[in-house]
């Protein structure tokens, strides 16, 4: 990867469920010059997702060979599933000089981190308790029953990772966690003086 020190190079990660991919969608319709990180995944698409827009959709065989290859920053199985972040992809996005959202997990994130030629701003978001995370994971209805405890069950896993992230947020209402997300991305900026931000 190479140094792009005037680009916004943004982790967004949470629990399933916490709102990430909303606000991620949020960003880049809102916020100049913000490309999202499309992920490979061998999850298998859900009824409003289109191969290429919100994931690279590929067999398991694909990404085994993928990471045999070395195409990934980073890679992780999360619920029986592989997601990775491609190479090629995100230098695509920094030639171009684009800010980039990763949405990814704790596990992702640590094996980003490694490349210490880049400055990412890490953001941790959590949903305002898990009987709220339950109720979101029922209503967005796209997860079937196993898929909803796997999801419930790592959540007490997963949220202890805050930690390691720069800010965390409770999303507790979309819109105040958005502007909050907008200082934070605005103030990192002017620190360190990044022109890519309106
Ligand atoms: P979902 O199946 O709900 O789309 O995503 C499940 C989890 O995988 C989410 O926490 C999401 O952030 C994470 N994820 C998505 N893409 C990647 C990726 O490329 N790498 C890693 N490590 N995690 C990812």
């Amino acid at each position: 990867m190479s140094i792009k020190e005037e680009c916004v190079l943004l982790i967004l990660s949470s629990p399933s469920g916490a709102g990430k991919t909303s606000l991620s969608k949020k960003i880049k319709e809102e916020i100049k010059n913000f490309e999202i990180s499309i992920s490979h995944t061998t999850r298998k698409p859900r009824n409003d997702e289109v191969n290429g827009k919100d994931y690279h959709f590929i067999s398991k065989e694909e990404f085994l060979k993928k990471i045999n290859n070395n195409e990934f920053y980073e890679y992780a199985k999360i619920y029986d599933n592989y997601y990775g972040t491609s190479k090629k992809a995100v230098n695509d996005l920094l030639e171009k000089n684009k800010n980039i959202i990763f949405d990814i997990d704790w596990q992702g994130t640590q094996q980003l981190v490694k490349f210490s030629n880049l400055k990412f701003l890490k953001v941790f978001l959590l949903p305002p308790n898990k009987n709220e995370l339950e109720k979101r994971l029922i209503n967005r209805n796209k997860d079937s029953d196993k898929s909803l405890s796997k999801r419930l069950k790592a959540y007490e896993e997963d949220k202890l990772h805050w930690k390691e992230y720069d800010m965390v947020l409770v999303n507790k209402d979309l819109e105040i966690c958005y502007s909050q997300l907008k200082k934070i991305i605005k103030n990192y900026s002017n620190k360190f003086q990044l022109p890519s931000f309106s």
